[in-house]
C-alpha cells in the first residue's frame, strides 16, 4: 500500500505522473483489486463493460448475491412455512445475522443495529421516538439542501404534532458564496437555539456536494443544548468511516442499496443508541417483531420491547431483501474498511487532480478538496449552458461511463474502492474530457 500512501499524500501537480500507465501501476499495487471480480459489471448493447460511476446511486450486484437468494427461494421450495426454523438460516432470526457487519460498518454495537423496512420508514419511526416537542422544545434542525425526502419525512412529522415548518424548521445554508456547510456555523446556530432544539438532523455525508460532515462535533453541540441527534447515513455507510456509538449519536439510519450494494429497494437499517436501547419506556410504535423473541408467539396481549435496536422492529424481515445484503458485508467484512477508506482517498484524490489537469475551465468541483471532508463521490458542475449540460449528459452515457445527473448541472460520480480501479479512474476522466469538449 505505499504507493498507494505515497500519492495521496500529493506531490505536486506538476510532478505527478498522471498517465495511464501511472494509473495501471497504482492498481498493480492495489491490495483490494481482486474485489471487483466479486461483482458483476454492467455492458452496453454492444457487450463492452461500461465504467460504472454511479455506486453511490445503486452500487453493482455481488456475485455470491445469487446464492444466498437462491438458498432461501430453495429453502422456501423444499420447506415452506418450516423454513422459520428449519431453513439454513431460520428465517425468524435472519436479520441478525445482518447486525455484526452493520454495527462493524456504523461503529456500532450489534445490539444498537437492526436491518429493517428502508430508509425514510426507518427516519420516521425514530422521529416518533426522538423528535417529541413540547411547548419549549420543538424546533428540527436541518440542511437546507437536505434530500427531499427526509425534508418532507421532518416536515411531515412537524405537522403530525401541530407545528408548522416555517416556524419550527431551521434549514442551515451554507455561507453566501459557498456550497457546503461550516462546522463552526452548525454549532453557533445549534447555540443560539439551545432550549428550542429538539431534534438536529444531518447527513454523514451530503448527496448532492459529497461533502463528509464533522459530525462528532456537532452531534456534541446538539447534545449539549438538550436535543436528539440523528444522522442520515445514506452515503456514508460503506463509504466513510463512522463510529456512532462512541460519538454518542442518538440514531441514525440508512438505506444499504448505495454504498452496501445490496440491491434495488434492499433492505435498510437504523442505529439506536445503548443508552435509548435500554429504555423500554421511550415511545414507539410498536409490533410483534419487535417484542421479546422468547414470547412473541405468546402473542401476549403487552407489549414487551426487546432491548436494543431490534426493539423498534415492527414486522418479520424480508428474507429476500436481506439475502444480497449478507453476501455484500461478507465482502465487506474481508476488506475491511480502514483499507477500503484508505484506497478511496487515493482513487478519488487521482481523479481530482486528473480533472483539474485535464478539464480546466470545464467543470468546477464543488466536493471539499480535503480528503477528511468528502468521501468517494465528486459533484461537478459542468460550467456550459443548460442544454449544452445536458448533451453533454447524454454523450457520457452513450460512451459508457454511468455517473448520476442532478438537474441543472451537477454530474455525480463515485470511483467505488471495491470495484472501481485506478485505470477506470483514468478512463472515465477521458471520456469526460472527449464529452465536455465535443
Ligand atoms: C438515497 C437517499 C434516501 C432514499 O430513501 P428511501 O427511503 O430508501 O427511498 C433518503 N435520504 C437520503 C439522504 C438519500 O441519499
Amino acid at each position: 500500500m505505499r504507493s498507494l500512501r505515497h500519492h495521496h499524500a500529493g506531490p505536486s501537480l506538476s510532478q505527478e505522473d498522471l498517465s495511464r500507465s501511472a494509473a495501471s501501476a497504482l492498481d498493480a499495487a492495489d491490495p483490494l483489486l481482486s474485489f471487483a471480480q466479486e461483482f458483476h459489471h454492467p455492458c452496453d448493447s454492444a457487450g463492452r463493460k461500461v465504467l460504472y460511476f454511479g455506486g453511490h446511486s445503486l452500487g453493482l450486484q455481488p456475485k455470491a448475491a445469487a446464492g444466498m437468494l437462491e438458498q432461501e427461494l430453495g429453502d422456501w421450495r423444499r420447506l415452506g412455512v418450516l423454513g422459520h426454523h428449519d431453513a439454513v438460516r431460520p428465517w425468524i432470526p435472519y436479520h441478525e445475522l445482518a447486525a455484526p457487519g452493520l454495527a462493524e460498518l456504523v461503529g456500532g454495537l450489534a445490539s444498537e443495529v437492526v436491518a429493517m423496512n428502508s430508509l425514510t420508514v426507518n427516519l420516521h419511526l425514530m422521529m416518533v421516538s426522538f423528535f417529541r416537542p413540547d411547548a419549549a422544545r420543538n424546533k428540527v434542525l436541518i440542511e437546507s439542501s437536505a434530500f427531499p425526502s427526509d425534508r418532507y419525512a421532518v416536515v411531515s412529522q412537524l405537522e403530525f404534532h401541530g407545528l408548522d415548518a416555517a416556524r419550527h424548521l431551521i434549514e442551515m445554508k451554507p455561507r453566501a458564496g459557498e456550497r457546503t456547510l461550516r462546522t463552526e456555523d452548525v454549532i453557533e446556530r445549534i447555540e443560539q437555539e439551545g432550549s428550542r432544539l429538539a431534534l438536529v438532523l444531518l447527513p454523514s455525508v451530503q448527496y448532492l456536494t459529497g461533502q463528509s460532515l464533522d459530525v462528532e462535533p456537532l452531534i456534541t453541540a446538539g447534545r449539549r443544548a438538550g436535543a436528539n441527534v440523528g444522522l442520515d447515513l445514506a452515503h456514508a455507510i460503506g463509504n466513510t468511516e463512522q463510529r456512532l456509538h462512541d460519538w454518542n449519536c442518538d440514531f441514525a439510519v440508512w438505506c444499504s442499496y448505495k454504498y452496501l450494494n445490496a440491491g434495488p429497494g434492499a433492505v435498510g437499517g437504523c442505529f439506536v443508541h445503548e443508552r435509548h436501547g435500554r429504555d423500554r419506556k421511550r415511545p414507539r410504535f410498536a409490533g410483534w417483531w419487535g417484542h421479546n423473541q422468547a414470547e412473541r408467539f405468546l402473542y401476549d396481549p403487552t407489549f414487551d420491547p426487546i432491548e436494543g435496536a431490534q426493539g423498534w422492529q415492527i414486522s418479520n424481515p424480508p428474507i429476500l431483501s436481506t439475502a444480497p445484503l449478507l453476501a455484500s458485508l461478507d465482502i465487506f467484512r474481508r476488506a475491511g474498511m480502514p483499507a477500503l477508506r484508505e484506497k478511496s482517498i487515493a482513487l478519488t484524490g487521482f481523479m481530482q487532480r486528473l480533472i483539474e489537469h485535464r478539464l480546466p475551465g470545464l467543470v468546477e468541483i464543488i466536493t471539499p478538496g480535503a480528503a477528511q471532508h468528502r468521501g468517494c463521490q465528486l459533484s461537478l458542475r459542468i460550467l456550459r449552458p443548460a442544454d449544452e449540460a445536458k448533451r453533454c449528459q447524454r454523450e457520457l452515457t452513450a460512451r459508457g461511463l454511468i455517473g448520476d445527473w442532478r438537474e441543472p448541472d451537477v454530474l455525480r460520480l463515485a470511483p467505488i474502492p471495491l470495484y472501481n480501479s485506478f485505470a477506470d479512474v483514468f478512463d472515465a476522466t477521458d471520456i469526460l474530457a472527449v464529452a465536455l469538449r465535443a
